[in-house]
């Protein structure tokens, strides 16, 4: 037995790596398993290129234990082990990564989805434990050995027995202390749910004995037992082929995955190859999230690297105005940052995000065109987000967006879409006119609209508050200009006629007006007569851009 000295590079790094290069101590766990997985698929890779080995897929697998009196951890693998070289310079050399090299080594590279590239996962065990020792075995070698080390200072490798191939390591867990809970990696709930956040779709089974209770058939009372479990999923929905699964499979995956209590309205499966190739299942919830029109909100897609858990919010894969759309995305193809916790760099989340950007788009306007209904109770539930999408960044998003919009109509009393709208429009009609209120009733009876209606004319109810927001930074649909019907000039002859005698009848009573205009004071601007009016005496209109309702708007915004 000899003590060998990590080098001093080597020590600094290592303080570094336990201290600052994960922001979660508990990913200890998946990188362990993520280790194990990519032994196991090293053995298989040989077996592939090399017929004098077997491989039986039932005799790999991953088992977790757990020691808690003598706070011990054990990872323990059927994989390809480790000879004594490959100890010395996988586990002695930090930074070295027998994974990557094992990847560059062999051609048919793109076959092989390993996880393991940087050579640091293995010492985020050191971040909750006192020591760890590899026992290991490698494939083709009589020999057995047994790696140990207390972090810093060093490691050892001494011979000794193990029966078979594979790697077994004991991580002694540390004691807590007040400020660092250790003891729960020690639990099994905890172990057990850290298996499934982190590690669910590795490929190989990940097992493990759990605590159960049955009822004693003759006393009746309930005692414990233990009964080895298989903790993984394994195969992630999103690798199974779409024409095994049916619409319980994707509500189930979608209610397992907290996504939503309800059931989606829409479930949109898709694979991409190309640059960067990845498998991603999306969904459309069918109730609004509580917390939706909140801060407390946070959009966001799940991201997985190979079937790896990275991130659990990835809020760059969508945007804003999508926001209420749920889902995740596997990819081998995504450049992880040394924790495994970011990517490195962003072109291949851009990628993605614009992919999934115009994947969602047209889902959503093929279910506007072939199921109107459902369309409309995703636009009651989430239109709003897409009509701030319309006005937010100046507009820029607005040509992307517009055709989803839906508004109230005067005339079907229903939500009609702008392209809908303007097929419509009558042949003299100049705009598209619209009305902005708090409620389709009081909009329906606005003296304003009648020389609309009376000409035919279908008007756009707004009532809610962003609506004319959006209207207003559209300017346009489809060369046809938007115009409230509260507007000096709604573009209709005889409208224009009707004018001229105004400006009469308004010198006429010049005097009158005065005096009204007197007594109400700053409430208003100016009296006028109108000739729009036909049954109704008076009404409220605004001069200028900003509609009466726009003002109570902002007038509230900045109060
Ligand atoms: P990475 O996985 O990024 O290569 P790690 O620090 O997690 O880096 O592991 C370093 C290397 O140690 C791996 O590349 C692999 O060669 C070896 N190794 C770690 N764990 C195991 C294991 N359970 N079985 C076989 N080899 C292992
Ligand atoms: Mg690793």
């Amino acid at each position: 037995m000899e003590k060998r000295e990590f080098k001093a590079e080597s020590k600094r790094l290592l303080d570094l790596m336990i201290n600052s290069i994960y922001t979660n101590k508990e990913i200890f766990l998946r990188e362990l398993i993520s280790n194990a997985s990519d032994a196991i698929d090293k053995y298989y890779y040989k077996a592939l290129t090399d017929s004098d080995i077997n491989f039986n897929k039932e005799d790999f697998f991953i088992n977790i234990s757990i020691d808690k009196e003598n706070r011990e951890l054990t990872i323990k693998d059927t994989g390809i082990g480790m000879t004594r070289e490959e100890l010395e310079d996988n586990l002695g050399i930090i930074a070295r990564s027998g994974s990557f090299n094992f990847k560059n080594e062999n051609d048919k590279k793109e076959d092989i989805d390993i996880i393991g590239q940087f050579g640091v996962g293995f010492y985020s065990a050191f971040m909750v434990s006192d020591s760890v020792k590899v026992k290991t075995k490698a494939l083709g070698e009589n020999e057995a050995f047994l790696w140990k080390s207390s972090g810093a200072e060093g490691y050892t490798i001494e011979s000794t027995t193990k029966e078979k191939i594979g790697t077994e390591i004991v991580l002694k867990i540390k004691e807590s202390t007040e400020d660092e809970d250790y003891d729960e990696f020690l639990d099994e709930y905890t172990i057990k749910a850290l298996i499934k956040r982190y590690s669910d779709f590795i490929r190989y089974p990940i097992k493990m004995m759990i605590t159960k209770q049955r009822q004693n058939d003759d006393s009746k009372e309930y005692e414990e037992y233990k009964e080895l479990e298989i903790i993984n999923s394994m195969v992630p929905i999103w690798r199974k082929n779409k024409n095994e699964l049916d619409e319980q499979d994707y509500e189930n995956f979608y209610r397992e995955k907290h996504f939503g209590m309800d059931k989606p309205l829409k479930t949109i499966h898709f694979n991409v190859d190309g640059m960067v190739s990845y498998r991603s299942i999306l969904f459309i919830p069918s109730n609004t999230p509580y917390d939706f029109y909140t801060k407390e909100y946070e959009k966001g897609l799940e991201l997985y690297s190979s079937g790896v858990l990275i991130m659990e919010k990835c809020s760059e894969l969508i945007p804003d105005y999508f926001s209420f759309v749920k889902g995740v995305i596997d990819s081998e193809d995504l450049s992880l940052n040394i924790s495994r916790e970011m990517l490195q760099n962003n072109r291949e989340l851009k990628l993605i995000a614009k992919k999934i950007e115009e994947k969602i788009k047209d889902e959503l306007k093929s279910l506007l065109e072939n199921e109107r209904e459902k369309y409309k109770e995703f636009f009651k539930n989430f239109g709003k987000g897409i009509k701030f999408g319309v006005y937010n960044d100046f507009g820029m998003n607005k040509e992307k967006l517009q055709d989803l919009l839906m508004f109230y109509s005067s005339k079907e009393k229903d939500l009609v879409t702008l392209d809908e709208y303007v097929e419509k429009m009558k042949e003299d009609q100049k705009y598209i006119y619209y009305a902005s209120g708090d409620s389709i009733d009081r909009l329906d009876k606005l003296p304003q609209s009648e020389i609309i209606k009376d000409k035919d004319y279908e008007i756009l109810y707004l009532t809610e508050d962003v609506d004319e927001f959006a209207i207003k930074i559209l300017i346009s649909y489809k060369d046809k200009e938007f115009r409230s019907v509260s507007s000096e000039d709604l573009g209709i002859e005889e409208d224009k006629e009707k004018k001229k005698e105004e400006e009469k009848t308004n010198e006429a009573n010049k005097d009158l007006f005065l005096s009204m205009k007197e007594i109400l004071g700053d409430k208003i601007n100016e009296v006028k007569s109108s000739k729009r009016l036909k049954n109704y005496p008076v009404c409220l209109s605004s001069d200028g851009d900003i509609s009466i309702e726009m003002e109570k708007i902002l007038s509230s915004m900045s109060e």
